[in-house]
């Protein structure tokens, strides 16, 4: 496949993104009424070519999760000869999804991934190494390793190592551009930096997180973001993608907001009833994907909690950005009125170094309110200061309560290390019967 990033429409004046959007969504809803038998029911009374503007576009039906794990076979737009990858979700929100893609959608993917590499700065001269899992059933390892590969990188399929191997293949293949999880990268370099492998002076100039946040509501980075910047003397980019989206949003080298590209999905975010919010207001994210053959969708919500930016960027994209994802909209917290996002929380846990390790509890109170505990691993005498800054940081008094880490991990359940935050109310979205234990 050839990389030609002057194809994408990200750079074209708003308007024109506009009127090629349209356009695009007229084609994608013929295409899917044709061939999908789910929108064949679903959009019965919906003709493509009414669509000429975005309140067109905002009467179209949503798809949710939940539809599309129970009636899968249903959104299938293809001949079952034409698959060739199926990939499975984690199910951390509900019920696993299974999702297949043909030829096209994985030559989409590695697209979609090298315009995201190659707006971070990453060129063909880069020597990339992939430290997530590239089996496994997820989408993720060979979406940044098709991209990384097709932007003409040389690429590492490193995986997940014994700290030796790591430290044995940074040495030897000096790699200039690192993809992992950002906890995961902060412990390899804690451990790499105490067997005689200085993060601080090596080949590596961009980090690409994945799966966690780095940045906080200001978009300005939190405190693992800063550790990662700070230990391997690297820009950090965050980027977020869901499998069901079969693309990422990607942070450019202005980084400020995650770039989509318009020709592959289009963006909305949306308030609880389903009408679009103002630039900078949190919401649901809701995706269409574009140009997808195997399982298309429409308006598919991501139950993904983030704001949407229109205007543009410092870069010169005009396309538009998404903010960081400040929660699954099931973690939303509301405490007498006021709404709490996790990641407040944890971005402010995560301030403290004196913590060892924390836990994040979440109960219903009463049908309209919820009830947050910190459990920490800390020493008494930081307790008023996380307190206050807790209540600075959400206007609200949340309880923190010593412990150790032991009980805290107790409290985690066995096999979940990296839980921070334990969501025990019932009956929420993605979480019909009983609690979630969802990762922030
Ligand atoms: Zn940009």
């Amino acid at each position: 496949m050839v990389f030609r990033p002057e194809l994408s429409w990200e750079f074209l004046p708003a308007e024109e993104i506009e009127a090629k959007t349209m356009r695009a969504m007229r084609n994608h809803v013929r295409h899917i009424k044709d061939d999908s038998p789910y929108y064949q029911d679903a959009l019965k009374d919906i003709h493509p070519d009414d669509i000429t503007d975005r309140s067109a576009l905002e009467r179209l039906p949503f798809t949710d999760k939940n539809t599309l794990s129970t009636q899968t076979e249903r959104f299938i737009g293809v001949t079952q000869q034409k698959l060739v990858e199926t990939v499975v979700t984690s199910g951390s929100t509900g019920k696993p999804i299974t999702y297949c893609l043909t030829a096209s959608d994985l030559d989409r993917l590695a697209y979609n991934e090298a315009l995201c590499f190659y707006s971070a700065g990453v060129t063909e001269k880069d020597r990339a190494q992939i430290f997530v899992s590239l089996d496994r059933l997820f989408i993720a390892g060979i979406a940044y390793y098709r991209g990384l590969t097709t932007l003409g990188a040389n690429t590492s399929r490193i995986g997940v190592l014994p700290l030796e191997m790591q430290k044995h293949y940074l040495q030897l293949l000096q790699p200039t551009v690192i993809v992992g999880v950002p906890s995961f990268l902060k412990k390899l370099a804690i451990e790499l930096n105490k067997c005689g492998f200085d993060t601080r002076n090596s080949t590596i100039t961009r980090l690409f997180c994945i799966g966690e946040s780095i940045r906080d509501e200001k978009m300005e980075l939190n405190a693992t973001g800063r550790i990662l910047e700070e230990m391997y003397r690297a820009q950090v980019f965050s980027t977020y993608g869901a499998t069901e989206l079969a693309v990422a949003y990607c942070e450019c080298t202005a980084q400020c907001g995650g770039h989509a590209h318009p020709e592959l999905i289009y963006t909305e975010v949306v308030d609880e009833a389903g009408k679009p919010v103002p630039d900078g207001t949190p919401g649901e994210l809701v995706a269409t994907p574009l140009g997808v053959e195997g399982m298309p969708l429409l308006r598919y919500k991501t139950g993904d909690i983030t704001f949407k930016i229109s205007d543009q960027c410092a870069c010169g994209r005009n396309a538009a950005r998404i903010g960081p994802i400040l929660a699954r909209k099931s973690q939303m917290i509301k405490i007498r009125g006021t709404t709490i996002y996790p990641l407040t929380i944890t971005n402010i846990l995560d301030e403290f170094d004196e913590i060892n390790d924390y836990l994040v509890e979440i109960e219903s109170q009463a049908p309209t309110s919820d009830n947050v505990t910190v459990h920490a691993a800390v020493s008494p005498d930081v307790v008023t200061a996380i307190t206050q800054k807790l209540h600075a940081g959400t206007r609200v008094h949340i309880p923190v309560l010593v412990s150790n880490e032991t009980t805290v991990q107790s409290l985690r359940g066995a096999g979940r290390k990296k839980l921070r935050v334990l969501d025990r109310r019932a009956g929420t979205a993605a979480n019909p019967t009983g609690p979630s234990t969802t990762q922030v």
